[in-house]
């Protein structure tokens, strides 16, 4: 079978990837030397997608209540419920929670269904939490929400500002690229401005370590020295757009000088000037931004602040320049274009009543929405105060992701139906659904995605449906059908709907609207099938894609482009004694969003194997904390329990914790839990990246971890973290109570004796215990009332090996490698493998003084590159270290 050409499923760089089955029946996935986002390059997530292609977890058949029904049973009682409640209630009684992993062809048609045909605009997507601040922004701007840039501009431009955005990590090819375009022109310089040191900083000519929340004062003040200096388009100014003496009064105001922005900002003076003068100096700039810049209260204003600038030099419309948000979902973008967010009617029309009857009028519906919908935050509170009744959650696990995730658990369960449609059998999420309906995965579904720079491509399925899954569309279509609107959804394929999404944006358009892809309108099942990746707008009769404002018109009434006043706010809460620590949440560069897939890879799982917390040292001192503590990290309505991190890449004051962790990997580690869902007030998206929090060490009675081939069933404890391994399934684990008998709670998860060898030490308050059948661990489990236990990599190697050796058993229950048994750490390289420890050892040994070096003597490196910025900071960190005196 020759390969498929299809598209990554994770983050919004939208890699091409073509999957091939070899010998042995799996897939193996590789980068798509063609497709123009990523042209042969993929990242490790990419790299590892073979490793979640198993059925082990996955939702198979739909179910009512627990139980296993037939699909019409299921689809009736949805469409019964959802058409019972509009009855009783009205339209804006039901809500769909939907999601940036759906195809654009599913999100059309649920779009169309509750927008058009139920009546209601409640539908919205968990690109609110993503991206929904830089929609806002672009529209205030341009008229319209248009990312006015593509990749090659990253490579054309002389100078690349990243604002918030951690691109090593959630963009890693789009990094790889950059680091590519560094290499070939030694003019392009890179700014980096982000609270933390991350990854990224590795190709950073200047970081700017920014306080939280001031990003607009930065660039306010960029406003203002832009004008002192003289260095504005006054012609562009003049001709293509309205705003600027508003915009620059309010930088003046708010940013007067380089001394007050650094005040605000916490950066230095220096570092502030200089950043201002490769502005000034630099035209051909693209500020790239992302969460970190989205996810605030004020993160429209921040996204106006950053396209001020570009308007107010005229940097926008032309190779190498422009404000570009980076979506972090794959199809985030085409959920923009279908309407899939609450105040958007459809494709990229809003709820004017002209658009509504052209809407009305193209789907032939009865009784298309008229007014905006509830916004994620405000959903899932209506779910919560009984005016939402029922909810479809599609394809999303918010129960994890949500700001104040207990309290949307909370409204779920009081919630009268909750139906919940994805691959997975078990998450937060569908513990709280009375209905589930089992979806079709990646691998088995065709449609079409658009990445971060307005790229459509084709995702091609190359499995067979498993169970009784279905793809989105057709479970929606099917319950539309139910619901009495079978006319509207007699859908057969993808490609029918595609058409149909394609034939409405060109509808009544006439170049009023920014997305227009008529030229596909009218293909047929067999183009649509060998659909190349193009962007948009593609209008009818148009064969290449132009530049979007080129022209410099924009799609405001004026068609000039708007500067907006931004006045900057402070985020919704302070730090106080109580919380003195500003609690930041991101992404690891191994782990998509609640981990549903990539917690399936071994390879993936080795690079953090557990929750975490980052903190300073100076405030892991101040707290009283040691490396490899279980701490407690809590805000004014949550506390987790994670295991902490010491590093100087977050400065003093702050914490950094992952988002991707939920109840199905670790007992207490649901980081969004924390946050309150203040928003801003435009976009509606959640802060999330600044929740005052306190640090505090958590004591248990004991620690330990097992180390098992098949999953275990863990007794209760306290703490928990589960991981896959290559081979094997690894528990972290902590307790408040001390059993009576060692032995006999690991019985309760070893089961019985007979294959064990085992050592008590009540003295020493340890216990060792593994179970050996032939010569084979099958499992082993270590508790000790410290918290420093033997190393899990090298037990861990044990589950590979054959048979144990004498020395192995002994060894086991010393607790101790045996004498030349050589710990590889936790893992940096995923695709081969390679742990910290192994790269120390060999950089201090063999004197290694690169990342090419390093290469040669163990691979690492070599194959996608995600890990290359942590092989230069281990480089890094041992030549300070060896320079250190002795
Ligand atoms: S950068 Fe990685 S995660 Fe993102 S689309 Fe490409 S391969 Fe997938």
């Amino acid at each position: 079978m020759s390969a498929v050409r299809t598209t990554c499923p994770y983050c919004g760089v939208g890699c091409g990837l073509r999957a091939a089955r070899t010998a042995d029946g799996s897939y193996e996935i590789r980068p798509d030397p063609d497709h123009p986002a990523n042209l042969g390059r993929v990242c490790s997530k990419g790299a590892a997608l073979g490793e979640t292609l198993g059925l082990d977890g996955r939702l198979l058949y739909p179910e009512i209540r627990g139980e296993r029904v037939q699909w019409d049973e299921a689809l009736d009682a949805v469409a019964a419920g959802f058409a019972r409640t509009v009855a009783a209630h009205g339209p804006d009684s039901v809500a769909f929670y939907v999601s940036g992993q759906l195809l654009t062809e599913d999100y059309y048609v649920a779009n169309k269904l509750m927008k058009g045909f139920i009546g209601s605009a409640n539908i919205d997507t968990n690109s609110r939490l993503c991206m929904a601040s830089a929609v806002a922004g672009y529209k205030r701007a341009f008229g319209s929400d248009t990312v006015p840039n593509d990749y090659t501009d990253l490579e054309q431009a002389e100078l690349i500002v990243l604002v918030g955005s951690n691109l090593a990590w959630c963009h890693p090819v789009l990094f790889q690229r950059v680091t590519a375009a560094k290499a070939a022109n030694p003019k392009l310089r890179v700014v980096l401005i982000d609270p933390r040191r991350t990854q990224t900083a590795e190709i950073a000519d200047l970081f700017l370590p920014i306080r939280p929340g001031t990003d607009v004062v930065l660039f306010n003040g960029l406003l203002n020295h832009l004008r002192r200096e003289d260095a504005l388009d006054l012609e562009f100014l003049d001709v293509h757009t309205e705003g600027f003496g508003a915009a620059l009064r309010c930088a003046k105001d708010s940013a007067a000088s380089i001394p007050a922005v650094s005040a605000v900002c916490g950066v230095k003076e220096d570092d502030v000037l200089e950043f201002y003068r490769w502005f000034e100096r630099t035209p051909k700039t693209v500020t790239a931004f992302s969460q970190g810049v989205n996810q605030s209260t004020s993160g429209t204003d921040k996204v106006n602040a950053i396209v001020n600038v570009h308007l107010a030099t005229g940097r926008i419309g032309r190779p190498g320049m422009g404000p570009f948000s980076l979506t972090g979902q794959p199809n985030a973008m085409g959920g923009r274009e279908v309407g899939g967010l609450a105040n958007q009617l459809a494709a990229h029309m809003d709820f004017a009543p002209d658009n509504v009857d052209r809407v009305a009028r193209f789907w032939g519906a009865p009784r298309v929405a008229t007014k905006a919908g509830l916004k994620a935050v405000d959903l899932f509170e209506a779910v919560e105060s009984g005016a939402v009744k029922a909810v479809w959650i599609m394809s999303t696990n918010p129960v994890v992701s949500m700001p104040d995730a207990e309290r949307v658990r909370r409204a779920l369960h009081g919630c009268e139906l909750v139906v919940v449609s994805d691959c997975v059998r078990d998450t937060d999420t569908t513990r709280c659904a009375h209905v589930l309906l089992p979806a079709a995965a990646w691998g088995e579904k065709s449609g079409t995605v658009t990445n971060s720079e307005r790229r459509i491509s084709r995702q091609r399925s190359f499995l067979p449906l498993p169970g009784e899954a279905r793809p989105d569309w057709w479970i929606v279509t099917k319950v539309a059908q139910r619901m009495g609107f079978e006319a509207a959804f007699g859908y057969d394929s993808p490609a029918e709907i595609f058409r149909e999404h394609a034939r409405l944006s060109a509808f009544e358009n006439g170049g009023a609207r920014g997305f227009d892809i008529g030229a596909v309108a009218a293909s047929s099942d067999a183009q649509y099938e060998v659909l190349e990746p193009f962007q948009w707008p593609r209008a009818a009769g148009v064969a290449e894609s132009p530049r979007v404002f080129a022209d410099g018109r924009f799609f405001t009434p004026s068609r000039k482009a708007q500067l907006v006043p931004t006045p900057p706010r402070a985020p919704a809460e302070q730090t106080s004694n109580k919380y003195p620590l500003v609690l930041n949440t991101g992404r690891v560069r191994d782990q998509w969003h609640t981990m549903t897939r990539t917690g399936k890879s071994p390879r993936l799982s080795g690079h953090h194997a557990e929750p975490f917390v980052q903190l300073h040292p100076l405030d892991a001192a101040r707290f009283g904390l040691t490396f490899g503590d279980l701490t407690e990290v809590a805000t004014a309505i949550g506390s987790i329990v994670v295991r902490l991190e010491i590093t100087d890449s977050v400065t003093p004051g702050q914490a950094f914790v992952p988002m991707h962790w939920g109840s199905i990997f670790a007992s207490n580690a649901r980081v969004c839990a924390l946050i309150a869902s203040a928003v801003d007030p435009i976009s509606g998206q959640p802060e999330l990246k600044c929740a005052p929090a306190r640090a505090r060490r958590y004591e248990p009675k004991w620690y330990g971890f097992a180390l098992s081939r098949a999953a275990l069933d863990l007794p209760a404890t306290s703490y928990r973290a589960v991981s896959r391994g290559a081979g094997y399934w690894r528990y972290e684990l902590a307790g408040e109570d001390l059993p009576a008998s060692w032995p006999e709670w690991a019985d309760t998860m070893l089961g019985p004796r007979a294959a064990r060898i085992e050592l008590t030490d009540v003295a020493g308050g340890r216990y060792r215990g593994a179970n050996v059948e032939g010569d084979a661990l099958q499992a082993c489990v270590f508790v000790a009332t410290a918290k420093w236990l033997p190393s899990r990599n090298w037990l861990a190697t044990l589950f590979s090996s054959r048979s144990l050796s004498d020395a192995d058993r002994l060894a086991i229950l010393a607790g101790r490698a045996p004498k030349g048994a050589l710990e590889s750490g936790p893992i940096v390289c995923s695709c081969f493998a390679v742990g910290r420890s192994t790269l120390l050892r060999a950089i201090r040994g063999d004197k290694l003084v690169s990342v090419e070096q390093i290469g040669r003597a163990l691979k690492a490196g070599t194959n996608c590159g995600s890990c290359i910025p942590e092989l230069k900071g281990l480089l890094a960190e041992s030549a300070v270290t060896s320079a250190a005196p002795a």
